[in-house]
């Protein structure tokens, strides 16, 4: 008997050459504030830049401000290593995300946004501003009142932090702030902001164009849709492919392993790795009371296989968070450097095998005590690589 190979579904929606943005906006002005938020509710969209929090409920807290002077910011400083889609979207579909923020204006009254590029993307900025001209014509032919500039990032991963990425636009270092309070009270310049990534707001288009029900026949339970997914490593076919929410990570790689795949790292350098024995068990969605064993993720799939040395894996994220940490919290600062100092000690042959415990201890520390997501996230590649693959880590 022969059997077929169950392939996963690809999806064309975000890439779908669609060029609809009059008609989207002038859709969404038809209809009341309230029928548009409950539209992306509904959906159950999900922030795409890793976090995964509900897109609808971001528009509608903001829009609930009283202020009068709030923002959209689009976030795109995609600096999560092994994370290239952003770049993809924005270089062929911007239109789409510029929608999508014109559409989240309207809603929450805003006439002022921005598009925060990553500084290594400044190669981009000439389509985009030349899409960007297009589209202010089309808000001037509707008579909307909105204005999208580019705020250029200067490389530093921890921009990508929302209230770090507030700080550098207005000036400052890029540091996390203490939250609550929230962006949707205080974001940008001390007033209610809406910030998305990039994904985020072109699958908002989609949302408007085809509506909740068709976004939530995609995926599964708490993840609802398609996500884009930039895949890379060991893989015959490295690229950008948008996928339904909900596959294993055994169906990710009957797809696009190379037969002897040993590890997916999911979520990029703070996200897990997963290695052979749980490529079944493990789904691929945001956590949530429905989804059960589950890995959230900004899009990043990098592919190992048992020719990597998944010491020298953990190795570069080490050096790669090292350079990356802001500094401004111990947990942090102190704490990359000695986890990266830990390992090259056991490796080396100078620290036993037992102080990898240690280290692991570590990171339960600074994911219980570093003030952003890049200090907590070290935690998630460490503990997966050591615990998983800790024959490789030692002399
Ligand atoms: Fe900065 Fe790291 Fe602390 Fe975040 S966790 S505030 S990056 S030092």
């Amino acid at each position: 008997m022969t059997t077929t190979k169950k392939h996963l579904h690809r999806i064309d929606l975000i890439f779908k050459n669609e060029q609809d943005c009059k008609e989207i906006l002038r859709n969404a002005l038809a209809r009341s504030n309230q029928e548009v938020i409950n539209e992306m509710v509904n959906s159950g969209l999900k922030g795409r830049g890793g976090a995964g929090f509900p897109t609808g409920l971001k528009w509608k807290l903001t829009a609930e401000q009283k202020d009068k002077e709030k923002y959209v910011i689009c976030n795109a400083d995609e600096g999560e290593p092994g994370t290239f889609k952003d770049r993809e979207i924005l270089t062929r579909v911007p239109h789409k995300v510029l929608s999508g923020m014109a559409v989240c204006a309207q809603i929450i009254g805003s006439k002022k946004g921005y598009i925060y590029l990553r500084g290594e993307y400044r190669f981009l900025v000439p389509n985009l501003k030349k899409e960007l001209r297009k589209f202010h014509d089309i808000l001037d032919e509707l008579g909307l009142d909105f204005r999208v500039e580019i705020f250029m990032g200067s490389g530093a991963y921890i921009c990508g932090e929302e209230s770090a990425l507030f700080e550098s636009m207005e000036g400052k270092r890029g540091e996390p702030r203490n939250k609550p309070p929230f962006p949707t009270e205080i974001g940008y310049m001390n007033k209610p902001t809406v910030i998305n990534n990039v994904e985020t707001l072109a699958h908002s288009y989609t949302i408007l164009k085809y509506g909740a029900k068709k976004f939530r026949e995609l995926g599964v339970k708490d993840s609802r849709g398609s996500k884009v997914f930039s895949v890379s490593g060991d893989t015959p076919i490295p690229g950008i492919y948008e996928l339904e929410l909900g596959m294993t990570v055994q169906d990710f790689v009957d797809d696009f392993g190379d037969g002897d795949t040993k590890a997916v790292q999911v979520g990029g350098a703070s996200g897990f790795l997963v290695p052979r024995k749980r490529f079944g068990k493990t789904t691929i969605g945001y956590q949530g009371k429905l989804t059960g064993i589950s890995l959230p993720t900004g899009g990043s799939m990098m592919i190992f296989n048992s020719s990597r040395s998944m010491y020298n894996v953990l190795n570069n994220y080490l050096d790669f968070f090292e350079e990356e940490s802001c500094g401004q919290c111990t947990p942090c600062r102190v704490g990359c450097q000695q986890l990266l100092k830990g390992i090259k000690a056991v490796k080396r042959g100078e620290k036993p095998a037992s102080y990898l415990d240690h280290l692991l201890k570590l990171t339960d520390t600074m994911k219980l005590t570093a003030k952003c997501g890049l200090g907590q996230s070290v935690a998630n590649s460490f503990s997966s690589i050591v615990e998983n693959f800790r024959e490789e880590m030692i002399y």
